[in-house]
């Protein structure tokens, strides 16, 4: 009995086995032993930052194709190379990424009502929309804090997220939850080629810029003492910080909120305080740059466009090649504007710094004759920037204007920039009221030149920049206003000996908005001199453009300017891109800077990605409902003032700079006035009692 059971559990456990050996031959599910090894050398934090549910997610991604060797986003390259050891894939270093929030509201956002709902972002987001003034802004309830698995990411004293960037792993984790997308992954080419668009948190003043700096953000770094970090935020958008620290005519400040309660905060100053900061420390900051792409482009002209193209350029990892027909790089800031307004050395030690990143340049290369569009493309280059600036001066169209003594003031700037004999004679007349006319005079008045400026208009109605045409009235420069060149009296040798102009009078505004002036007849008068510097205007030269037999492939505007599509700054030639005075027409160096950057933007991604792209929403004028002009509750604080290096009787003979930058009490003064805008918000805390950001900020009511 007892036998035959055990013959029939032994039948039964054969058959199983038999049935178990068949169905795991027939049910087998094959599974490759690399995944497992690669998920081993994972993170292993099943973040789902890399796309896929965890890591073994991820593993299996890689073995079958669908992700790269760099699959895991928090990894890094160690983790990225192991990988790529384990599947005999290339490796390639990937830049590093992190949480970014651009919102600066926080407290200083105006509340609209009080929630009573669950405290949840997207949940507040859905039922009310928010509860800020702000419609872009970000709603403070924080579930992007719990949503960082890595502890990343606080709620700091504005009541506004903060990331910590040195714990930040980049995986995506608080920007999936962000129902505003205030929160954005970005590594530095992402934020290089970042075009200002109209959800972004834009204060005014980053709104005016046309180099589109963050303006509040490298205020608050400077708040904290973080200039490198400032400079970092500055250079992501414009290579010379030193030179627009001197020169900009800041147009940011024009629209600044804080100017609706006292003065604009000083903006320029800051940023000429963290340039002169690295400088006068004697080390460059370190500055970072994709790896190296072999794509060869050539840039045209070595002035702010071509040196801000060229520079991005290389930061994105391409390799430019400035062509520069002067012995020296830096365009109309080098031989235009004079050195007591930029120093030389200033200017050389920024474009080193530039040229460091390893940027070739062909100095004494002119673009037409030495070489062509065709030449650079038999050489390699796969794409052009041309930016040769406005170096045509426009004619006054009366009698001898091009007798001996007479010139324009751009030529007599240029021989000075040279260092060159100008020929200067001691009555000097210069004809014209923009910036070129005033840096004619000033440069001069130190060459020992009694000057007289002869403008058609009145004083308020001259183009220069006010702080320039105070300067030249302190130095001595006589003003005929209300005046016009009628001809040049020469001896009979050829050479000037009197202007003959007549008085005018304003009329009814002209299409620029300003008054027309017209002549009054019978007022001829005259003024002795032996020196004319004609300074009214300029324009691009585009012969350069022509072939031989007269032809020209790319489109020239009315205004005589390149033609080119204004977000991608492409010309008619798919390749070929244009940027600053060349394609706007004499304007300022930050908006030649600005559209350097936008050029090597496109050919960025032309190069690598074979199109350009570009957001509908773009920002390209002032968004109205954020230009209010009532900003109640803030303190008043006087404006800090750039101190002058030399006195008055000391300028008129010599070219150094004049102006100082602040110190540092008055930096710190300066930085506790910006308001720390966004797009409606603004910072209240300045009223008495309330602490300003930097610790020890000096308070000047
Ligand atoms: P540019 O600076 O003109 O540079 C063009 C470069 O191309 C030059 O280096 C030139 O040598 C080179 N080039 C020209 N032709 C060729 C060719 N055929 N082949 C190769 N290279 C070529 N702006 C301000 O913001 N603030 C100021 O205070 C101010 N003051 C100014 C004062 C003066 C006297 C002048 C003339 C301009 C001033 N500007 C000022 C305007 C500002 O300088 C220009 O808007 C800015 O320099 C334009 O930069 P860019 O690179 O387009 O052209």
């Amino acid at each position: 009995m007892i036998t035959s059971s055990v013959l029939v559990l032994l039948g039964i456990g054969f058959i199983s086995a038999v049935i178990l050996a068949v169905a795991s031959k027939l049910l087998y599910v094959y599974e490759d032993p690399r995944i497992a090894q690669v998920e081993s050398v994972l993170a292993g934090a099943n973040c789902g930052g890399c796309g896929y549910p965890g890591c073994a997610g991820a593993a299996q991604g890689v073995v079958e194709g669908k992700a790269g060797a760099n699959v895991c986003v928090i990894g890094g390259d160690e983790v990225a190379a192991k990988v790529a050891d384990i599947m005999g894939l290339e490796f390639a270093s990937t830049e590093k990424q992190t949480a970014f929030v651009d919102c600066t509201g926080g407290v200083r956002a105006e509340e609209t009502y009080e929630y009573h709902g669950v405290a949840d972002c997207r949940a507040q987001h859905m039922l009310y929309g928010g509860n800020k003034m702000c419609p872009e802004g970000c709603l403070g309830y924080g579930t992007c804090v719990t949503a960082c698995q890595f502890g990343a990411i606080e709620i700091g004293p504005d009541g506004y997220p903060v990331v910590d960037p040195n714990l930040c792993t980049a995986c995506g984790g608080c920007a999936q939850v962000c129902p505003r997308g205030v929160i954005t992954i970005r590594g530095m080419t992402a934020r290089i080629t970042h075009l200002n668009e109209l959800t972004d948190c834009l204060a005014p003043c980053r709104q005016r810029c046309p180099g589109q700096i963050n303006i509040p953000r490298y205020i608050e770094q400077v708040s904290r003492g973080d200039y490198a970090g400032a400079l970092e935020t500055i250079r992501e958008r414009i290579p010379m910080p030193l030179s627009i620290g001197r020169v900009c005519p800041h147009p940011c400040e024009g629209v600044c909120r804080r100017g609706h309660v006292d003065e604009p905060v000083g903006i320029n100053m800051i940023k000429r305080f963290a340039a002169d900061w690295e400088m006068n420390s004697g080390t460059r900051l370190p500055i970072s740059c994709a790896p190296e792409t072999g794509r060869k482009v050539a840039v045209v002209g070595g002035g702010p466009a071509g040196l801000s193209c060229a520079f991005f350029l290389r930061r994105l990892g391409h390799s430019p090649t400035i062509f520069e027909s002067m012995p020296e790089l830096g365009g109309q800031l080098r031989y235009g504007i004079p050195e007591y307004r930029l120093p030389n050395a200033v200017l050389d030690w920024e474009i080193e710094g530039i040229l460091n990143l390893g940027i070739e340049v062909r100095h004494e290369h002119n673009f037409g004759t030495d070489f062509t569009l065709k030449t650079l493309e038999e050489e390699g280059f796969e794409a052009v920037f041309l930016g040769v600036g406005a170096w045509m001066n426009m004619n006054l169209r009366i009698d001898n204007e091009n007798a001996k003594g007479v010139e324009t003031g751009t030529e007599f700037l240029t021989k000075v920039g040279l260092g060159v004999d100008t020929g200067i004679g001691k009555k000097v007349v210069v004809i014209g009221g923009g910036n070129t006319a005033i840096d004619t005079s000033r440069s001069s008045v130190r060459l020992g030149a009694h000057v007289t400026l002869m403008y058609r208009r009145t004083r308020n109605e001259m183009p220069a920049h006010i702080e320039e045409i105070v300067g030249s009235e302190e130095e001595g420069v006589n003003y005929l206003f209300l005046s016009a060149p009628k001809r040049i009296i020469t001896d009979d040798d050829g050479h000037v000996t009197h202007v003959e102009y007549i008085k005018m009078e304003l009329g009814e505004p002209d299409a620029s908005g300003r008054r027309r002036p017209v002549p009054i007849e019978g007022s001829e008068t005259l003024i002795e001199c032996d020196t004319v510097y004609t300074a009214i205007g300029q324009k691009p030269e585009l012969s350069c453009l022509y072939d031989g037999s007269g032809t020209c492939t790319l489109e020239e505007t009315r205004w005589r300017t390149l033609g080119a599509h204004p977000d991608t700054l492409q010309t008619a030639l798919p390749h070929v891109f244009t940027g600053g005075d060349m394609h706007t027409g004499p304007a300022l160096v930050i908006t030649a800077l600005g559209e350097g950057r936008k050029a090597a933007r496109s050919i960025h991604q032309l190069l690598t990605e074979g199109r350009i792209h570009y957001s509908s929403q773009l920002q390209r004028e002032l968004i109205p409902y954020t230009m209010f002009t009532d900003v109640p509750d803030v303190g008043y604080r006087r404006r800090s003032e750039l101190p002058h290096q030399i006195e008055c009787d000391e300028r008129k003979c010599t070219f150094k700079e004049i102006e100082g930058p602040l110190g540092l009490a008055d930096v710190k003064h300066e930085t506790c006035r910006c308001l720390r805008c966004g797009l409606t918000c603004y910072n209240r805390d300045l009223t008495e009692g309330q602490e300003c950001l930097a610790e020890d900020c000096v308070k000047n009511p």
